[in-house]
């Protein structure tokens, strides 16, 4: 932009323009509309069951048919699509539950496309929900501690997005931050002849302290050690393109920033690098800080998260990830 060219006061006043709603509306640079967002959702085995999460208000562990409810109602309001995460009945050292093809995801997946065809249903990838220790790779363990090995953990991986695809998802999400697992994941799923299935990478998926609630909600907390070595350290920007480029080129088609607010920078930066389909997740801390402040009666809860939204989308973020989806839809609908 070139600021030359920019008026001088008292020739340009810039409130000429912010007189009226209609008027602020008819020069807004930015909008927020429901076909943006994608409400993440728990499943669990079992029957009319709604498990709270403590830290996260309004957010519950679901069976598959009160998943189903709330995946209906969402859509109902507007919202589009759903990323799913699966809390297994029995873990173990090799993620079995994470890529079996009755596993807690694949079921649910079914029964979604089967009840709300009409809702695109994104899985997350991962196989800490599904490893007795809790992290996302295969762990070897040595007299020096334990080390998460990143090669075979890849072939889990592929096989973990493989039997969602079979399961009939829309996209698939890996979320673990191995190095090449989006080419893996590519491969297999070409190989079964699955082509079309769009890959929506966690690319830039930082260490962050943000996730504490989400742990709670996936039952996915490490049972040892953290996950540093392998999601990304915060202070990185410049890292952080580059694990976007190697996913763009591994083939995935939506690149995504977790967390969200906090890495508005990186957002901003992805978008105007590399110009594909970048997703923004709102991090369990995110909403359980406005949930927690609203309880108090310290900020309004409408406002503030649908200003934190248009935050991302004003940093770069086509697709908003956020446990607030369905509010949201219905707060925009209201206008
Ligand atoms: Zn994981």
């Amino acid at each position: 932009m070139n600021w030359h060219a920019a008026g001088q006061f008292p020739v340009y006043r810039p409130r000429r323009l912010r007189q009226s709603p209609v008027l602020r509306r008819l020069v807004s640079e930015t909008q927020l509309s429901a076909d943006h967002l994608v409400l993440p959702l728990f499943v669990r085995s079992g029957r009319r069951t709604r498990r709270p999460i403590a830290a996260m208000p309004g957010v519950f562990q679901l069976s598959p048919d009160e998943l189903v409810r709330t995946a209906a109602q969402a859509h109902q309001a507007g919202v589009p699509a759903v990323l799913l995460f699966g809390i297994p009945d029995t873990k173990d050292d090799r993620a079995s539950g994470a890529y079996a093809s009755q596993g807690i995801v694949q079921r649910a997946v079914r029964l979604l496309k089967r009840e709300v065809p009409q809702l695109l249903v994104i899985t997350d990838v991962c196989l800490c929900e599904y490893m007795a220790h809790g992290h996302c790779g295969i762990v070897q363990r040595t007299e020096a501690g334990a080390r998460v090995l990143n090669d075979p953990t890849l072939k889990l991986l592929a096989r973990t997005a493989a039997s969602h695809a079979e399961a009939g998802a829309d996209i698939v999400a890996p979320s673990d931050m191995m190095d090449g697992r989006v080419g893996a994941i590519r491969q297999q799923l070409d190989k079964l002849g699955f082509t079309e299935m769009p890959i929506l990478s966690y690319a830039a998926k930082f260490a962050s302290a943000f996730y504490g609630p989400f742990r709670e909600a996936a039952e996915s907390a490490p049972k040892f050690g953290d996950r540093r070595s392998y999601q990304m350290d915060p202070p990185n920007a410049a890292e952080a393109l580059r694990e976007v480029a190697l996913d763009l080129q591994e083939g995935a088609d939506i690149v995504m920033v977790k967390p969200a607010l906090a890495y508005l920078d990186i957002i901003y930066r992805v978008k105007t690098q590399f110009g594909y389909p970048t997703a923004a997740y709102a991090v369990s801390a995110e909403h359980a800080m406005i949930r927690a402040a609203a309880a108090n009666g310290w900020i309004d809860e409408r406002a503030v998260t649908l200003e934190s939204l248009l935050a991302m989308r004003r940093a770069g973020a086509d697709i908003l990830i956020t446990y607030a989806a369905a509010e949201a839809a219905r707060w925009l609908k209201a206008g």
